[in-house]
């Protein structure tokens, strides 16, 4: 009888981040001993379970490899063409590796300036010099040819094969460093019995590989990478594959029909890591790993991102605290929780992470954190005396006009916008904004007792707290400088 009205009275509450507090725990764990090492796929581990988001303002290559040297994960967003998304998964993989495989070359008779603008677009210093038959006939460097006219012949200003150092496939990292070392080389050219190109090793690579022992990597020792599709672009999604190591899904609401027959046509093709995303609730999750033969991550959270508004004009959504749970719950009931949870959206700080690993996040992906960086692409601005750095919604106007531009493939089902645009403040470099997020990370799982992140789901206990709590346990009845700026 009174259906409707106990529908209102009954209504389930939904928990955000701003609701819980963590309880402190007897404790045998000092901070410097937390050990943050987490899935982020099925199969891939890294060290620091940070990701960042696939937005235009957020990931493209400079952010992805300097968070995957952190031991993070850059996830590069879709608001471009295949061949441009691919062109930055292709600048991550090369950016360290011992042996480059796949080696950007040039001929003889090409000119100095198609190697100094093919040097620039990729952001390398070096190209071997091939024959028709790919065979190395010389080497050109940045060094060599930066100063010299640009209509000249490559074949009159390089290194030529008589004076070149080469290495066979089976060389190693050591004999490696000490050739190079020996004869004062930079880069390395690896061949086979025929002289045929077969990689490149490049002593910059060698040195960073020792100068972040945590970076996440692949086992070639390439930086790890993932990329962003629709579930519906088959073509980007075959030509990704080959590179990158994760294909993320990336549509507002997974939970969808016409989503999950998409991806069930494709997903056993694949031999990337496959996340989907985003749901929130725990029906979504039960349906998605039951009905698709291939899930090694489920991305959660809708409504909950600092751009979004979603939740405003829809009065749908499912906050990123509660999607993480309600997932968590299902891979608990399904025993699949080799499945790893990523939590998306509304993060502000390590004390939200904590939370989202408390009631089963893996990980977590992060836009506005990772926005205001140095290495994001939005652009930089200053107001008032301040920094500043542009950051969108997916959903805005601006990104989806963008994405239509460029992507013949992209089209919007929806015409409202469900994001906003802005700017967030600038912070600096991504390894000093890491670097703090990891310090309170660990802070916070030593008060609670936790080692590590599945110890943080073991031992973790939340309070609820009221809106007066919120306000007592931030700083108050002082004048910081940031209110004297306001
Ligand atoms: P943030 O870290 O800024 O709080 O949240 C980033 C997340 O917000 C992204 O990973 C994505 O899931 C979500 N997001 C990005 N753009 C939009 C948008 O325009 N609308 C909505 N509803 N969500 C968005």
């Amino acid at each position: 009888m009174e259906k409707y009205t106990n529908m209102l009275i009954n209504a389930e509450e939904a928990p955000t981040f701003e609701d819980f507090i963590l309880l402190p725990g007897r404790s045998t764990v000092e901070p410097n001993e937390v050990d943050l090492t987490s899935h982020v796929t099925r199969k891939y581990i890294v060290h620091t379970p940070f990701i960042s988001a696939p937005m235009d303002t957020v990931t493209e290559s400079e952010l992805a490899i300097a968070l995957a040297r952190v031991g993070g994960l850059g996830i590069i967003h879709r608001n471009c063409s295949v061949d441009e998304q691919l062109n930055m998964v292709k600048q991550v993989k090369r950016a360290e590796s011992f042996i480059i495989k796949d080696v950007i070359t040039i001929s003889p008779d090409s000119l100095v300036a198609d190697a100094l603008s093919i040097m620039r677009n990729h952001m390398i210093h070096g190209l071997p010099v091939v024959d028709n038959e790919n065979r190395v006939i010389g080497i050109t460097t940045w060094r060599d040819i930066r100063n010299v006219e640009g209509n000249l012949k490559i074949s009159d200003v390089m290194t030529s094969r008589d004076n070149l150092v080469v290495a066979r496939e089976n060389v190693s990292l050591d004999e490696a460093k000490a050739l190079m070392q020996k004869y004062k080389i930079e880069k390395l050219p690896i061949v086979d019995e025929n002289d045929r190109l077969q990689g490149l090793v490049t002593f910059k690579d060698l040195e960073l590989k020792g100068r972040f022992p945590y970076a996440s990597r692949d086992s070639e020792g390439r930086l790890l990478v993932g990329a962003a599709v629709s579930p519906y672009d088959y073509d980007r999604i075959k030509k990704l594959d080959k590179y990158v190591d994760i294909l993320v899904v990336d549509v507002a609401h997974a939970h969808n029909d016409n989503v999950i027959s998409s991806i069930r046509n494709w997903c056993k093709e694949i031999s990337a890591d496959l996340i989907i995303g985003n749901i929130g609730t725990k029906k979504a999750a039960l349906d998605i790993v039951s009905e698709i033969e291939k899930v090694d991550g489920l991305r959660v959270g809708l409504g909950s991102g600092s751009i979004c508004i979603t939740g405003v004009i829809t009065k749908v959504a499912s906050p990123t605290l509660y999607s993480t749970a309600q997932t968590y719950d299902a891979l608990l009931e399904l025993g699949a929780t080799d499945i790893p949870v990523i939590a998306d959206g509304g993060i502000r700080n390590a004390g939200d992470i904590a939370l989202a690993m408390a009631v089963g996040a893996s990980a977590v992906m992060m836009g506005n954190i990772f926005a205001g960086t140095k290495e994001s692409p939005g652009r930089l601005m200053t107001f008032k005396g301040r920094y500043y750095k542009e950051y969108y919604g997916m959903g805005s106007a601006r990104a989806k006009a963008r994405r239509l531009s460029v992507d013949r493939y992209a089209t919007v089902s929806k015409t409202v916008d469900e994001g906003v645009e802005g700017w967030v403040p600038y912070k600096g470099s991504l390894f000093e904004v890491v670097d703090k997020l990891v310090g309170a990370l660990k802070a916070s799982m030593g008060y609670v007792g936790a080692a590590s992140v599945m110890e943080m789901r073991l031992k973790a206990k939340l309070l609820k707290i009221s809106r007066h709590g919120v306000r007592e346990l931030s700083p108050h009845s002082i004048f910081t400088m940031d209110s004297f700026r306001e």
